[in-house]
């Protein structure tokens, strides 16, 4: 029988930051992964991530030349629908990397370290005893069914959550399937423009209301303008195609590669944790609210989890979901807070319309460099940026250039802000009292909705989207 202290499903990013850390600590790490090496993320081929988060999270930071790590750029700002206006958004460092060869840089890493990796190795069920609580998984390889145990079993198989879905309906991890309203359908095309005399890097930027960008590409291209959105690809298609690219000038292009891919758009699990189970990364959907990107924000979750299994392994025979709890309490109280409050006030901001947003780039009101500098630290927003803000909108509702009805969506964005913080606030810091947190919580996202809710009738209806 094979034994291990942790198994994880999935040698991706999170995957193998996970392995390596255990593996480290001197615990016995077997990692399965479906795919072959070769075809292991192969969706897409550029990423980036914070310097400093790297630095934070240990990951290495490839030096310039090696062929991992295609470019260095600093920040890049906001930019007004029309593209008249253009606000600082943070200046912090970002390496773009080739995905599929850092994945493998860090598998590598993972088995200096100890780790095991077994590619070709697809996860078909979890294991349990008698108690009903995880003790391994069973997996197919070309040489038939195999079963691996464990004194912990991660799911870190992205969007799939292989394992989590497969949860019985009583386990404090919820068991649902992402649907196409919870995940962000991101499209990328990598550009050359055809006027020589342009610097790309001065079109860079960030445009909120179509959840759209243009950022660096790397070698043989100028750019990639991407572009993300609910339902589906096609949904992210025509809104690229009939609002971002009709409404923002951009020099003459010609598309020379297309990628898409998906990434959660979805708050993350109440209970990462249940008797010998956790979840991870896409598989908890601890993805950035704003652009959907996970590589680094779910190691935030990841190092809190180090951190207590490490100590339970080493003094504990069972590692059960009031032990691992403290992992959910820790998580929920800072990051989880974080991220989930700003869902329903991005519901709100993106429920302007152009003209709107225009108006309030030009006025400072809300995106203002202030406001927006504020990222890199964190975006705070203080009682006084919202009387401004209030102040601002009303001018605009006064000149006919805001609609009330919009400031009353950006207010109630405001106040579930607040709602969804307090609730988190409250989290509680053991299993008991854990029904009657979700039964609230439950609640209240079901009144706030989802970011889904704030995609253009219009092109829902021309799709014949429900
Ligand atoms: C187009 C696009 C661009 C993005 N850009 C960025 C970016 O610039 N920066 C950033 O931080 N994030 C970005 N993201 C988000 C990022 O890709 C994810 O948040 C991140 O990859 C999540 O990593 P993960 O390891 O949790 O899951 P995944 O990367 O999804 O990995 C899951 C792994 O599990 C394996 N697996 C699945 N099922 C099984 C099974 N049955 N058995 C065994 N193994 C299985 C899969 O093969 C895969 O290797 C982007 C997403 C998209 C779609």
């Amino acid at each position: 029988m094979k034994k291990y202290d942790v198994l994880i499903i999935g040698a991706s990013t999170t995957g193998c930051w996970f392995a390596q850390r255990m593996a480290a600590n001197g615990f016995r790490t077997l990692v399965i992964e479906k795919e072959l090496p070769d075809d292991v993320s192969r969706s897409y081929d550029i990423f980036h991530m914070g310097q400093g988060e790297m630095e934070q999270f240990g990951l290495e930071v490839p030096e310039e030349g090696d062929s991992v790590r295609e470019f260095r750029f600093t920040g890049s700002p906001m930019i007004s629908p029309y593209g008249e206006y253009r606000k600082y958004a943070g200046n912090l460092p970002v390496i773009g990397l080739h995905k599929h060869d850092y994945i493998m840089k860090m598998a590598e890493k993972a088995k200096k370290s100890g780790a095991r990796i077994l590619y070709g190795a697809k996860f078909t069920k979890l294991l349990y005893d008698e108690k009903g609580r995880v003790i391994g998984c069973e997996y197919e390889t070309s040489e038939g069914t195999q079963q691996a145990y464990a004194r912990i079993v991660s799911d870190c198989s992205g969007i799939p959550s292989v394992a989590r879905t497969t949860l019985p309906d009583t386990s404090a991890v919820e068991n649902f399937k992402l649907t196409p309203i919870d995940i962000f359908y991101v499209v990328l095309y990598y550009v050359e423009y055809l006027d020589k005399s342009i610097n790309p890097r001065d079109l860079d930027g960030f445009f909120m209301q179509y959840k759209s960008w243009s950022a660096p590409a790397g070698e043989g291209y100028d750019a990639i303008l991407g572009i993300g959105g609910s339902y589906s690809y096609a949904y992210s298609e025509e809104v690229f195609n009939t609002q971002f690219m009709k409404n923002v000038t951009f020099p003459e292009f010609k598309v020379k590669k297309v990628e898409k891919g998906m990434t959660p758009w979805h708050r993350s699990v109440y209970s990462f944790v249940d008797d010998g189970f956790i979840a991870m990364g896409d598989a908890a959907c601890l993805t950035k609210p704003t652009c959907g990107e996970g590589c680094t924000s779910s190691l935030v979750q990841g190092e809190i989890a180090v951190e207590v299994i490490s100590q339970l392994l080493k003094y504990s025979d069972f590692l059960t979901k009031e032990k691992l709890w403290s992992i959910n309490s820790r998580y929920m109280k800072v990051q989880g807070k974080d991220f989930d409050s700003m869902r329903p006030l991005l519901m709100g901001l993106v429920s302007m319309n152009f003209d709107e947003a225009e108006y309030l780039f030009a006025n400072d009101v809300i995106f203002s460099d202030k406001i927006l500098g504020g990222m890199d630290d964190g975006l705070v927003i203080g009682a006084n940026d919202v009387a401004d803000m209030v102040k601002g909108i009303t001018k605009g509702i006064a000149k006919k250039k805001f609609r009330a009805e919009t400031l009353g969506k950006i207010v109630k964005g405001l106040v579930n802000m607040i709602r969804v913080g307090t609730l988190y606030d409250a989290y509680p810091e053991t299993p008991d009292g854990f029904e009657e947190w979700k039964a609230k919580a439950d609640k209240l996202w079901e009144e706030i909705g989802t970011l889904a809710n704030t995609c253009d009738p219009e092109i829902k209806e021309k799709l014949g989207i429900e």
